[in-house]
């Protein structure tokens, strides 16, 4: 058996810099935005310097990394925020340049690296040509961060690149980003918008979003996976559906509740898991019973997580097909060959 981890993070020194200029230009219209990256750019010492470090390199860091820890194979994409908080032309080169490198160290690596497609939303037909040349280049999926300038994957601007998405079969991975402008402030308060609490929420609305506005109505075919154990949402499913439901059928039903059928059905067929950041017992083992054994795959959420620390705590999960968890899934989800 070999051991894929499929939610590893990368940046290019240009995003790096990048990111950079728009926090020395305030960051206007992304909070948090500083607490995010600033620790992770703006310092040389202590976790930020080593994260910082790890997240460019595409090569002897890593692979040290994953040998000392028995990780065959990354799936590698993008860092949050990605290039979604730059502007669309900016953040589209960006994107391409990311897409580029990243299928290089792929070809060096075949065995040991495959990755996601960058895009940047805000240009959705440009992205959804990438989402086609990054298959071309040997990518296996897509890598989107979560919401774009405060806007979340239902609204019908983003479409093209789900049509692209379900075109080519390739997976959709959603993962987070500091909250949305407008749900920051009572979160940022406290810091909670990050890793703490922030992140999930955030991702779990966005996917939510796409549930319930009949984004797989439209997209039947659509495969997304969420990070995080699904970033919570296996554990609501049970009431999300009697509300969905009730709300459904009420005389006055909610009009922005489109989707035909309950939430977890689109949940059960159209969304997988990784169980980056959480490779803790009880609540993996409550996931693959709600969700089955063929929808969670193992991830680190390398170089933001301990490495041995989730290897060791991902093995110590008490019932599972191994198998499965960190290989054959992967290998169906995001067709992996090598
Ligand atoms: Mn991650």
């Amino acid at each position: 058996m070999k051991k894929i981890a499929i939610e590893e993070a990368f940046a290019t020194e240009n995003l790096v810099t990048a990111w950079r200029a728009m926090l020395a230009d305030g960051a206007p219209g992304e909070p948090g935005m500083a607490q995010h990256l600033g620790r992770l750019i703006n310092t040389n010492r202590g976790w930020g310097a080593q994260v910082a470090e790890r997240l460019v390199d595409l090569g002897p860091i890593r692979l040290a990394e994953m040998d000392a820890n028995g990780i065959d194979m990354q799936v590698i994409a993008i860092t949050s925020p990605g290039v979604q908080c730059l502007d669309a032309d900016t953040g589209s080169a960006l994107a391409l340049e990311a897409n580029d490198i990243l299928a290089d160290a792929v070809a060096a690596h075949p065995t040991r690296f495959t990755g996601l497609t960058a895009v940047q939303p805000l240009a959705p037909k440009t992205a959804a040509r990438e989402i086609e040349r990054g298959a071309e280049l040997g990518l296996k999926g897509i890598m989107i961060n979560s919401h774009t300038k405060g806007e979340y994957l239902d609204a019908a601007s983003y479409w093209p690149i789900l049509e692209a998405a379900e075109a080519l079969d390739t997976p959709l991975y959603i993962h987070p980003r500091p909250a949305s402008p407008a749900m920051m402030a009572p979160m940022f308060e406290r810091h909670l918008e990050g890793s703490m609490f922030g992140f999930q929420t955030e991702t779990a609305v966005c996917a939510l979003r796409m549930i319930v506005a009949g984004i797989f109505d439209r997209f039947p075919k659509l495969r997304v996976v969420l990070g995080h154990l699904g970033e919570g949402l296996p554990f609501w499913l049970d009431r999300m559906d009697r509300i969905y439901s009730r709300g459904k059928n009420a005389t006055d039903a909610y009009p922005f509740w489109t989707a035909k059928r309950l939430p977890s059905e689109y949940f059960l067929e159209n969304i997988w898991m990784s169980s980056s950041g959480h490779n803790w017992d009880p609540a993996v083992r409550f996931v693959e019973e709600v969700a089955g054994e063929d929808r969670l795959m193992f991830a680190v959420d390398y170089p933001y997580e301990d490495c041995k620390q989730q290897v060791d705590q991902a093995e110590g999960v008490t019932a599972r097909n191994p198998e499965k968890f960190y290989e054959l899934t992967a290998r169906k989800v995001f067709n992996i060959t090598a």
